[in-house]
């Protein structure tokens, strides 16, 4: 199948290694000409250019530019297409562009794959990233069952694990485990900066590690692409660090109150549900 991927970064160029190796003939088109020379000399693409016109005669298209960017690419994207090509795109955020790019592309399906690095760009490109990965699809009533069928296959040939939602389900469930995370993470680093004592300061990033390595690397992450989230699912986001600022006052108030028998109950039970996330 040829296939193409527009925006060739962390996700559009791993996604370009796994598709190669399948035998796919995979053409890449993004924004540098320097980028698109790095992704054929690495083996990400077979060939690359900075000109749409590119994925013409391409079978699927996976759109994997920044979040922003992924309408306005598909509107400029839609007239080199033929009616048949299938487009799908990879955003962190399905709502705005399901409801932007499905009455534009008949088959279109919006998805998102739950895998990523703290690094981005071509170099930061993984093989095997989406292996035993969710991957979630967000068809509509309108979406052609042959669209569906086509990027299912491609998607499970990654590896990865299918789930099926609407958009605005998508967004209100990786605003929970995904997007507040990445503010809260970022919040984690920015509060141990207000410490004054600069030696303090020096033996704490001295002493941190396995446990604060874990929970600071999504606010270590990408700054674009954190602000994007916040941009594109900004309710979702704001009623879970709404929740979030509840949940914290809860623990100031128990520790104020020396309650400790609450405070355990409260960590057991954070213990308990921690399984249910993650294995
Ligand atoms: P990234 O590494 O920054 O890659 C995006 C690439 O898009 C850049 O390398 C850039 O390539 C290219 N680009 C920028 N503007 C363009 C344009 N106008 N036309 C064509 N290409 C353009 O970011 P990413 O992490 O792969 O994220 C890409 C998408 O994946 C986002 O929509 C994000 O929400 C989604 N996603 C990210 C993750 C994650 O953890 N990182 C996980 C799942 C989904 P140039 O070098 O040519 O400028």
């Amino acid at each position: 199948m040829k296939i193409g991927i527009l925006g060739l970064g962390l996700i559009g160029g791993s996604l370009g290694y796994d598709l190669r190796s399948q035998g796919h003939h995979v053409v890449g088109v993004s924004r540098k000409q320097t980028t698109c020379k790095t992704a054929v000399t690495l083996g990400s693409v077979d060939e690359a250019n900075i000109n749409l016109s590119l994925l013409a005669d391409t079978e699927v298209v996976f759109i994997c530019t920044p979040i922003g960017l992924i309408v306005p690419q598909m509107a400029q994207l839609i007239k080199h297409l033929s009616s048949n090509t299938i487009v799908t795109d990879v955003g962190s955020v399905k709502a705005p562009i399901v409801k932007a790019i499905a009455p534009t592309w008949e088959n279109f399906i919006g998805g998102h794959p739950m895998a990523g690095t703290a690094d981005s760009g071509i170099e930061a490109a993984q093989k095997n990233l989406f292996v035993d990965r969710p991957y979630v699809l967000t068809p509509d009533d309108t979406t052609p069952k042959r669209a569906i069928t086509v990027v299912e296959e491609i998607v499970r040939s990654l590896g990865a694990n299918i789930y099926y939602c609407q958009p605005e389900q998508h967004d209100r469930a990786v605003s929970w485990i995904s997007h507040l995370p990445v503010m809260v993470s970022a919040s984690l680093i920015a509060t141990c900066l207000s410490e004054t004592d600069p030696e303090v300061l020096q033996l704490a990033q001295n002493l941190a590690s396995s446990g604060f390595r874990d929970t600071s690397r999504v606010g270590g992450g990408n700054p674009e692409l954190g602000v994007m989230m916040a941009q594109y699912n900004r309710q979702a986001l704001l009623s879970s660090l709404q929740q979030y600022r509840h949940q914290l006052d809860e623990i100031i108030n128990l520790i104020e109150q020396e309650n400790w028998t609450d405070l355990t109950a409260k960590l057991q039970s954070t213990q308990q549900a921690r399984p249910n996330f993650v294995d």
